[in-house]
C-alpha cells in the first residue's frame, strides 16, 4: 500500500497486460483510469474490477487528443501500453495498427509532457527485428527486413515511438522509461491475434492439432504476467529509470516445437503437432525471427528484477484458467 494514493492512467488497460497491471495497482491502494478502445482488450478482462470505487473505465481511443487529455490532467503516473498487439494484427491490418502506434504514442507523450507526468511505455522485443545477436541487450543494433513485408512495420513503429520517448525526455523533460516486453503469458491472453501460448493450450484441450509455424526450431522466453507487472511499477517509481531502455520477460529459452510437446504432456491431449509453412498462416514473404532472448542484466541491476514463475508453472496456470 503507498502512503499516498496515486492517480494512474493505463492506456490499454482493459487488454491481457493491462488489466493484471491495472489489478497490481488496485492492490497497491492506488487509484486506476483506464482508456481502452476494445479494439484488441475485451471488457470481460476488467469485469471484476468495477465493483472497486478506485477503478474508473472510459472507452476511447488515444488518437482522441481532447480525451487523453483530459485524463491526463488528472493522472499523477501512466502507463502507455495501448497498442496493436500481436503478429497476426500487424498483418491483416497494418494501416490502423501503424496509425494506433504512431498518433497514439505521440498524443501521450505531447500531452503528458505539458505536465511532466511521468510516462512508462511498453515497447516489445519485436524492434530488434531480425537481429542475430542474441541474447539481445537495450543497446543492440535494430535490424528490420523490406518495407514490402508488413511485419516488420510493427517494430520499426515501435522503434520510432522509442525515438520519441528519448527526445521527449532530452527536450521536454518529460520523465519516460521504455519497457521491450519479451512474450508475456498469463491467464486472460487472446489467442486471436496469433499469441502461441493461448492458442496451443485451447487446441490441447479441444483435442485439435497443434499448429506449429515454420520447422518449430525457432525460439522464444515466455514471462508471466505476475512477474512483469510488478517490474514495471518498479521502474515508473525509479526516476534513475527515466531515459532509459530496460529488456523486461524472461530468459528461459525454449524451441515453439517443445513448447507444443509440453503444452501436450500438461494437458495430457492426444492431439497431433501439425507444421504449417509461414506462407500459409501468415501470407506470402513472411520473415520469421528464429531465436529471440534477451539480456536481462540492466533490469536486474536497477530494481533488482529476477523472474520467479518457471514456463511450466505458468502453462499449469493458463491451462486450469483455460478449463474454467
Ligand atoms: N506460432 C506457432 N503457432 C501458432 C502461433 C504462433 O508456431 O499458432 C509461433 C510463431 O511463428 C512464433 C512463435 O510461435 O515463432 C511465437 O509467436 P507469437 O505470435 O506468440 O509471438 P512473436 O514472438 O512471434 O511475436
Amino acid at each position: 500500500m503507498s502512503e499516498t494514493k496515486k492517480r494512474i492512467l493505463i492506456t490499454g488497460g482493459a487488454g491481457f497486460i493491462g488489466s493484471h497491471l491495472a489489478e497490481g495497482l488496485l492492490q497497491r491502494g492506488e487509484e486506476v483510469f483506464v482508456i481502452d478502445d476494445l479494439s484488441t482488450g475485451n471488457i470481460k478482462n476488467i469485469a471484476h474490477l468495477k465493483k472497486n470505487k478506485n477503478f474508473h473505465f472510459a472507452k476511447g481511443t488515444v488518437l482522441d487528443r481532447g480525451k487523453v487529455s483530459n485524463l491526463v490532467k488528472k493522472a499523477d503516473q501512466i502507463y502507455h501500453l495501448a497498442a496493436a498487439v500481436g503478429v497476426k494484427t500487424i498483418m491483416e491490418k497494418p494501416l490502423k495498427s501503424l496509425l494506433n502506434n504512431l498518433k497514439g504514442a505521440e498524443t501521450v507523450f505531447e500531452v503528458a509532457a505539458y505536465r511532466k507526468v511521468p510516462v512508462l511505455f511498453t515497447s516489445t522485443s519485436e524492434v530488434y527485428g531480425k537481429n542475430t545477436d542474441i541474447p539481445f541487450r537495450e543497446d543492440s543494433d535494430r535490424v528490420y527486413g523490406s518495407a514490402y513485408n508488413t511485419r516488420w512495420g510493427y517494430g520499426m513503429s515501435k522503434g520510432v515511438d522509442e525515438f520519441l520517448a528519448l527526445a521527449y525526455f532530452k527536450e521536454r523533460k518529460l520523465p519516460v522509461v521504455i519497457v521491450r516486453l519479451f512474450n508475456v503469458i498469463g491467464p486472460r491472453q487472446s489467442g486471436a491475434y496469433g499469441m502461441v501460448v493461448p492458442r496451443f493450450i485451447r487446441q490441447a484441450l479441444q483435442r485439435k492439432p497443434l499448429t506449429v509455424y515454420g520447422n518449430g526450431y525457432q525460439t522464444r522466453c515466455f514471462a508471466n504476467v505476475s512477474d512483469v507487472t510488478p517490474a514495471l511499477i518498479k521502474l515508473i517509481n525509479s526516476p534513475k529509470a527515466y531515459g532509459q531502455i530496460f529488456n523486461l520477460g524472461s530468459d528461459e529459452e525454449i524451441t515453439i516445437k517443445e513448447l507444443a510437446q509440453k503444452v501436450r504432456m500438461i494437458t495430457g491431449s492426444q492431439s497431433k503437432i501439425s507444421f504449417i509453412p509461414y506462407a500459409k498462416a501468415y501470407g506470402p514473404g513472411f520473415e520469421e525471427m528464429m531465436q529471440r532472448k534477451p539480456d536481462l542484466s540492466k533490469i536486474r541491476k536497477a530494481i533488482g528484477y529476477e523472474p520467479k514463475i518457471t514456463l511450466e508453472e505458468s502453462l499449469k496456470e493458463i491451462i486450469d484458467y483455460e478449463k474454467k
